[in-house]
């Protein structure tokens, strides 16, 4: 076994009916490689018997802590309490569904034990089977980032592994609403990437709704860049250009005597200036929103019960 101790930090939410055989496996394919490791597993408020799983896992498992929450608060929070608990040298994030192969945390390892790597991020090489909407929305959402803050996370996925620094790093940003990619990618330190390929889930289906997704994405966007408040304002310039020019042809009818009724113009207007001043709003709004949830200053997540394993890893090889 090396000296030093992984973390494996896994979000789980309602996987009751694989989550055992999968850390399993992961467990497995660590300990072949003689990688030692612990398992940070949070219950996201499951529904199913996902806590009793976990329970068991860490009766059955050495260097298990199972982390129940106290409701569902969302995958993002999840990974906060996991990291927030790793004390390894290196934390690997990962899911529970084996969606993001274990078999590539050796070759993780070896990138951050001896080529220095501080971040080395699983990138995905194919999105998997997923819906057009779906797809289409992720490139979307991507390219905007892209433009709004200068970060390329397209492929980008949650599967990493971060030095004890970056992950040190990382628990000192404070914001409440979390977009761990985003995040991980602003801290920089030196990083690496290994494409994989996203297999199919071996149990259940995605715990992600369109709503989510795009919960999630109007986060991403708005903890990154403030450039859609600068829109309004832009917005604005230009609509106080169009009335200057509209507001002198429309003196110069009247003087020339030439004014007519103009209704289609006056209804056409309002309906513009209406939706435009709504939108404008909606943008302050989304923002103020974003304050006010951020100074409320509540925990990101609720810890309701704890369980760590008994056996050491020194008994379970032996
Ligand atoms: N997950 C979670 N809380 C949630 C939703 C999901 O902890 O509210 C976990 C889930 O158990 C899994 C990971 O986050 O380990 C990724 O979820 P999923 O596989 O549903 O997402 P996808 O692979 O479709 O992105
Ligand atoms: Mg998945």
């Amino acid at each position: 076994m090396g000296t030093y101790l992984i973390s494996v930090a896994i979000p789980v939410y309602n996987e009751a009916k694989q989550i055992y055989e999968n850390i399993n496996i992961i467990h497995k394919i660590l300990t072949e490689n003689n990688i030692n490791h612990e398992f940070i597993l949070v219950d996201d408020g499951s529904r199913d018997n996902t806590w009793e799983e976990l329970k068991r896992l860490s009766v059955d498992l050495p260097n298990v802590l199972a982390i129940r929450l106290s409701r569902n608060f969302g995958k993002e929070a999840a990974l906060c309490a996991a990291l927030e608990a790793a004390h390894g040298d290196a934390c690997v994030v990962m899911d529970s569904d084996l969606q993001h192969p274990p078999e590539i945390i050796p070759q993780m390892v070896r990138m951050w034990r001896e080529e220095g790597y501080d971040v080395v991020e699983g990138v995905k090489s194919s999105r998997g089977k997923e819906s057009i909407t779906n797809k289409v929305g992720a490139h979307l959402f991507y390219s905007i980032l892209k433009n709004l803050s200068g970060f390329n996370l397209d492929g980008a996925s949650d599967f990493k592994l971060l030095d004890s620094k970056v992950v040190a790093s990382w628990r000192i940003m404070p914001e409440r609403n979390t977009f761990f990619r985003g995040m991980s990618a602003w801290l920089g330190y030196k990083r690496a990437s290994i494409p994989f390929e996203v297999v199919e889930r071996r149990e259940g289906k995605s715990k992600w709704s369109t709503l989510k997704l795009f919960k999630l994405a109007i986060t991403a966007i708005t903890s990154f860049s403030s450039l859609p408040l600068h829109l309004v304002t832009l917005m604005g310039m230009l609509f106080l250009f169009c009335s200057i020019i509209m507001g002198i042809y429309t003196l110069y009818m009247k003087f020339r005597g030439l004014a007519v009724s103009g209704f289609t113009t006056v209804i056409l207007l309002l309906l513009i200036i209406g939706s435009t001043l709504m939108i404008s709003l909606g943008i302050i709004g989304t923002y103020i929103a974003k304050i006010f949830d951020e100074v409320k200053f509540r925990p990101r997540y609720i810890i309701s019960e704890k369980a760590t394993s008994k056996k050491t890893e020194h008994e379970n090889i032996g």
